[in-house]
């Protein structure tokens, strides 16, 4: 492929007493610092769904998410980089007329939006909705929301290869779960697997995780209490929590997926999830547009 933003990728280990105190070793895989649009997991997602797309000839890329997708913005900053153009399905009208920060992104990379109510949205997946987007974008290559298809869970296999030996467990923020699904099967079962989801009763993505698993007994766990509230939803604990990270480590986390991850690896270290010697390396998955909102809070400026 004619451009590759991997090159950037490295592991950050990160010292505090509280570590120590522990005995646990903590590495941070940095894929936030691969590109300050098509930052983090998203990319890997999209690498062969883009790589397909042109193969086949198609002129664009069209795909769908909400008015905070950091998919559409990834998308949009990646077809840009590979000269196609691309269509966005924005759920809802809501911001149609006030675009969000990241909608106003997309715009200004060259994506075309198209807002549909939620009750149409939610038809996404259904072939007679499909049907009509193919008629409407006759030249689009679909990719599924939040990039979760065969090519977008093949693309975060590739994560893999960049985790060194030694760790005994993998931290990982879910949204759709491809990303977890993704690395799940590529990484050794001798390592566990800890996912952080972050909606409300993230409980129901156990299912269609195990349907996209090799192995649906792959040493694995959902861990679903540390969404604050839910998808974006942040309180003062939290932000303390994005600002003291920073202080002391200098690394920049987003409200609605890396920070809760973190915080519960915090949590669930002080409460004797792990045992002394774990080795845990959390995936950095980028996602630090979705600060905009409440920037004013932090004292760190997301895109470095
Ligand atoms: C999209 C996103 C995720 C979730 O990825 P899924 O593959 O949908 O589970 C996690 N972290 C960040 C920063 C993201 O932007």
């Amino acid at each position: 492929m004619a451009i590759d933003f991997q090159e950037n990728i490295h592991t950050q280990r990160i010292y505090d007493p509280f570590f120590e105190t522990h005995e646990i070793e903590l590495g941070i895989l940095r894929l936030d610092e691969l590109h300050p649009v098509v930052s983090g997991n998203k990319w890997f997602k999209l690498k062969y769904n883009i790589g397909e797309a042109i193969s086949k000839g198609y002129a664009s890329m069209l795909t769908f998410g909400g008015a905070h997708s950091n998919h559409l913005a990834a998308t949009a900053a990646a077809a840009n980089a590979f000269g196609i153009s691309c269509i966005g399905i924005v759920r809802g009208f809501h911001a149609k007329n006030n675009l969000t920060e990241t909608l106003r992104a997309c715009v200004n990379m060259g994506m075309e939006l198209q807002f549909i109510s939620r009750a149409d949205y939610d038809q996404k997946e259904a072939p007679e909705f499909l049907n009509a987007i193919c008629k409407q974008f006759p030249s689009a290559y679909i990719v599924p929301e939040g990039g979760n298809n065969e090519n977008g869970r093949r693309g975060t296999e590739d994560i893999a290869s960049f985790i060194q030996d030694g760790y005994t467990h993998v931290a990982l923020s879910i949204g759709t779960g491809a990303t977890f699904s993704g690395m799940r099967n590529a990484i050794p079962d001798t390592v566990e697997m800890l996912g952080f989801t972050a909606m409300k009763g993230g409980e129901y993505l156990e299912a269609s995780i195990e349907e996209s698993l090799k192995n649906p007994l792959a040493n694995w766990k959902l861990i679903t209490d540390y969404h604050f509230g839910g998808f974006a939803k942040h309180n003062a604990i939290l932000i303390d929590f994005m600002n003291t990270f920073y202080d002391k480590f200098q690394i920049p986390l987003d409200m609605v997926y890396t920070s809760k991850m973190m915080y519960g690896i915090f949590d669930l270290i002080d409460k004797g999830y792990f045992q002394k010697g774990n080795k845990i390396l959390c995936i950095h998955t980028g996602g630090l547009l979705g600060n905009h909102s409440v920037r004013h809070l932090l004292q760190y400026n997301s895109i470095s």
